[in-house]
């Protein structure tokens, strides 16, 4: 029986706390060494596997070595070197000219604001978060990613749709000591458990406190629609 507790603000410390036992190891799956591969490879990531991301990434690190070497590379060569992510056209040329930015107004280091580096070419605030969380352990917001945003609408975490503005909810809600490893949880319960279509509520450890629970309910939260 999927019901919600008393106030949202319960219904997320319930939630999060069951998810840190669920998953204990969680955190970023994305492999980088330094500030530069992670911001490369969170940009790679938008709408792609962080698998496929890491399959191309181990070669494309060995190959750039640092700012300046994508920022001159060929365009068209940058691409092919990562023909296998989605939109590697755009992605490639958001890498070039991002990189062009770090070298020419950063003196060659990843920025460590969310408004510089949301004035990098192609870098939104969840790559920005996470570039932060992760880079410079500075923790500014929540991670907005599809699971997130999925879990945290089923769940009846918030109603929003936005990324931004579900962000701004969960800060509202989420204990602040939370706000990094929140976004781990709903990725490993998202792969694990809690997938887009096909969720197995059976299985699920929120199951009795989640109101779109398919044993009971007939409404998926996250997409409005009928199961
Ligand atoms: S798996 Fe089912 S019960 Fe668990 S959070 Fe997702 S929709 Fe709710």
């Amino acid at each position: 029986m999927g019901t919600m507790l008393s106030s949202t603000e319960e219904q997320t410390v319930e939630v999060v706390d069951r998810l840190h036992d669920e998953y204990p190891e969680s955190t970023i799956s994305l492999r980088f060494s330094n500030r530069l591969e992670l911001l490369i490879a969170v940009i790679l990531s938008a709408q792609c596997t962080d698998e496929r991301v890491n399959s191309v990434t181990a070669d494309l690190f060995e190959k750039y070595d640092g700012p300046e070497a994508y920022a001159a590379a060929d365009q068209e060569e940058l691409a092919e070197d990562i023909n296998s992510i989605t939109y590697y056209n755009n992605k490639a040329s958001y890498i070039r000219d991002t990189c062009e930015q770090i070298v020419e107004e950063h003196d060659g280091e990843v920025p460590d604001t969310m408004s510089a580096l949301t004035d990098l070419s192609g870098v939104g605030r969840k790559t920005a978060n996470v570039v932060l969380q992760h880079g410079h352990d500075v923790v500014e917001g929540v991670v907005v990613d599809t699971h997130v945003k999925r879990q945290s609408r089923r769940l009846g975490l918030t109603e929003q749709s936005t990324p931004e503005a579900i962000e701004r909810e969960l800060m509202e809600i989420v204990p602040e000591s939370e706000w990094q490893q929140c976004t781990h949880l709903f990725i490993s319960h998202g792969r694990a458990v809690c997938s887009a279509r096909n969720p197995n509520c059976e299985a699920c450890v929120l199951e009795d406190i989640c109101p779109s629970s398919k044993l009971d309910s007939d409404t998926d939260l996250a997409s409005g629609e009928r199961w």
